[in-house]
C-alpha cells in the first residue's frame, strides 16, 4: 500500500452484518436483517439494476426455458423447477420459505408506502409498451388497473406525448389489437417541454408532481376520452407521490388511470429504490453509497471485514458476517476477462462454460437461453460460496441475488423472486450458522 493512503477503521459501532450491494438482493437482505434486529451496514458502488427494472416483481413465469412453459400459478412452477433443477437457488429454499420471503418483503414495501397487488396464488398478465403481454407475480398499485382493463377488455385510451422517446401508444395498440379491440390511442402535447434532454422519463414524472401541470394534462385528455373507462399512460405519473398524482387525475377525468412500464430509465424502478432506501435508513441501516469494496480481511476461514476506498483513501469495516449481493456484469459482481468470468471482490471461482465460444448460442432469442447467463457462484445449502477446493470459502460469507449460478432469471422471468428469496435464505443462514461475537 503506498505511504500516502489514508486508512480509517470503522469500529465505532459494532456491525453484525455487512451487505455488499444495493440492488434488489442487497435491499431485500437489509430488510430481512434489520427486521431480525441485526445492526446492518449496506455498502454499494452504484444503485445496481434497480433504476432499470420495471417495478414489476416476477417470481417465476417460464420453466423450463426450452419448452417456454408459462405458469399461471408460480408456486406450481417453482415446485416443478425444484424437482427438475436441484442446483437452482430456489431448490435450496423450498416453496414454503420462498413464500415467507415474498410475504415478508411485500409487507415491508407496503409498510414503506409502496403497495403491490396480485392474485393470492397466481401470476397476472399485463400489457407492455411494445404491445406484448408480460406475466408477473406482483404489480405496483399504479399499474394494477391495467391488469383488470386488459382482462375485461375495457374501453381504454392510451395516451402518449409528442416528443417523448421510447413510448408510443400506436406501437402498443398494434401489438394488442387482436386481444384488446376496445383499445384506442392519442398523442397529446405534454404541458411542459424538455428539448434535447436525456432521462426524459424522470423529467415528465417530476413535472406531474405539480397540480397545475396535472390540471392542464387532464384538460387535454378529457375531449379525447370518447367513452373510455380507463386511461393508460407511460410510467411517469410522479416520482414521490404517485398515488396522489393518479387519484388527482382520476378525480379530474372520472375514469381509472394506470401506468405502463417504460424502457429504462424506469421511474417505477427509481421509486422502488428510493422508497426502500428511505425505509431502511429510518430503521437504522447504515447505507454507504458510492463506496467500492476493493478488498477484504480474513482470520482463518472467517472473513472479518471489508475494505472500501480508492487509491488515496481506504476504510475497513468489520462485522460478524457478510452478504455478497454484488450482481452480475451490470452490477459489477462479475466481470468478463480474456480468460473467463471472474468474481470481482473475493476472487471466488465462477461456474461458467469451459470456453468463451460456448457462452452464447447462435440465435440471440434461443429459448434455451445462453449458457453465460447461468454462470455465477456455486453455494452450499446455506448460500455460502464455494472455494476452488469445492468447500465453503469462508464460514461467514453468504451470497444472494443474480450473482448465483444455475439460474437464468431473464428467461424464466424470476428476477425479483430470485433476489428476494435468496436474500432471505442468506440472512437466515447467517443467523443460524455464523459465530457471533
Ligand atoms: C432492464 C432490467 C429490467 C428488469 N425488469 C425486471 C422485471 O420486470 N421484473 C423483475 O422481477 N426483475 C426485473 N429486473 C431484475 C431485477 O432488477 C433484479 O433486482 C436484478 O436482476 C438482481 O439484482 P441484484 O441485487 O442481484 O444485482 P444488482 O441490481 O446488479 O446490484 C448489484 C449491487 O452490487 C454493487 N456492487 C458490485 N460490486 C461492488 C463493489 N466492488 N463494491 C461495492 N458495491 C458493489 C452494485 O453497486 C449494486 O449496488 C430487471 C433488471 C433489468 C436490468
Amino acid at each position: 500500500m503506498p505511504d500516502e493512503v489514508a486508512v480509517t477503521h470503522r469500529a465505532s459501532s459494532k456491525i453484525d452484518l455487512i451487505i455488499i450491494g444495493s440492488g434488489l438482493a442487497g435491499t431485500a437482505a437489509a430488510c430481512f436483517a434489520v427486521t431480525q434486529g441485526l445492526k446492518v451496514a449496506q455498502i454499494s458502488a452504484s444503485l445496481g439494476e434497480l433504476p432499470f427494472a420495471s417495478g414489476l416483481l416476477d417470481l417465476l413465469a417460464i420453466y423450463p426455458r426450452q419448452e417456454q412453459k408459462l405458469w399461471d400459478n408460480p408456486w406450481d412452477g417453482i415446485a416443478a423447477l425444484i424437482d427438475r433443477s436441484p442446483s437452482h437457488p430456489y431448490a435450496k429454499l423450498g416453496v414454503d420459505t420462498i413464500r415467507e420471503a415474498m410475504q415478508g418483503f411485500l409487507a415491508f414495501l407496503e409498510a414503506s408506502g409502496l403497495e403491490h397487488h396480485g392474485l393470492p396464488d397466481g401470476n397476472v398478465h399485463l400489457a407492455t409498451a411494445v404491445g406484448t403481454l408480460k406475466t408477473t407475480y406482483r404489480v405496483p398499485q399504479s399499474m394494477w388497473h391495467g391488469v383488470g382493463a386488459l382482462q375485461q377488455q375495457l374501453p381504454t385510451l392510451l395516451v402518449d406525448f409528442y416528443g417523448m422517446k421510447d413510448f408510443h401508444g400506436r406501437l402498443m395498440l398494434e401489438g394488442l389489437r387482436h386481444r384488446w379491440p376496445t383499445l384506442n390511442t392519442k398523442t397529446l402535447p405534454f404541458p411542459m417541454t424538455f428539448p434535447g434532454v436525456d432521462r426524459q422519463n424522470l423529467l415528465f414524472a417530476e413535472a406531474l408532481e405539480s397540480p397545475e401541470v396535472r390540471a392542464e394534462l387532464a384538460d387535454s385528455i378529457r375531449p379525447n376520452l370518447d367513452g373510455a373507462q380507463m386511461v393508460g399512460m407511460p410510467a411517469v405519473l410522479g416520482v414521490h407521490s404517485t398515488a396522489e398524482v393518479i387519484a388527482d387525475l382520476e378525480g379530474r377525468l372520472g375514469v381509472g388511470i394506470f401506468e405502463i412500464p417504460t424502457l429504462p430509465p424506469s421511474v417505477p424502478g427509481l421509486r422502488l429504490q428510493e422508497t426502500c432506501e428511505n425505509s431502511l435508513r429510518s430503521q437504522g441501516v447504515q447505507i454507504l453509497q458510492d463506496r467500492r469494496v476493493i478488498g477484504f480481511q480474513t482470520d482463518g476461514l472467517q472473513c472479518t471485514g471489508i475494505i472500501t476506498g480508492t487509491d488515496s483513501w481506504r476504510e475497513t469495516t468489520e462485522a460478524d458476517g457478510i452478504i455478497l449481493a454484488s450482481g452480475r456484469f451490470l452490477g459489477g459482481g462479475l466481470a468478463a476477462e480474456r480468460n473467463g468470468i471472474i468474481e470481482t471482490i473475493f476472487g471466488l471461482p465462477v461456474v461458467q462454460p469451459s470456453a468463451r465460444n460456448l457462452w452464447h448460442r447462435d440465435r440471440f432469442l434461443d429459448h434455451r437461453g445462453h449458457p453465460v447467463n447461468q454462470a455465477g457462484l456455486a453455494v452450499d445449502n446455506d448460500f455460502r460460496p464455494l472455494g476452488p477446493d469445492g468447500k465453503v470459502a469462508f464460514q461467514n460469507l453468504f451470497a444472494a441475488g443474480s450473482i448465483l449460478a444455475h439460474q437464468d432469471w431473464i428467461r424464466t422471468k424470476s428476477g425479483a423472486g430470485l433476489a428476494i428469496a435468496t436474500a432471505y435464505g442468506a440472512v437466515e443462514a447467517f443467523l443460524s450458522t455464523a459465530p457471533r461475537n
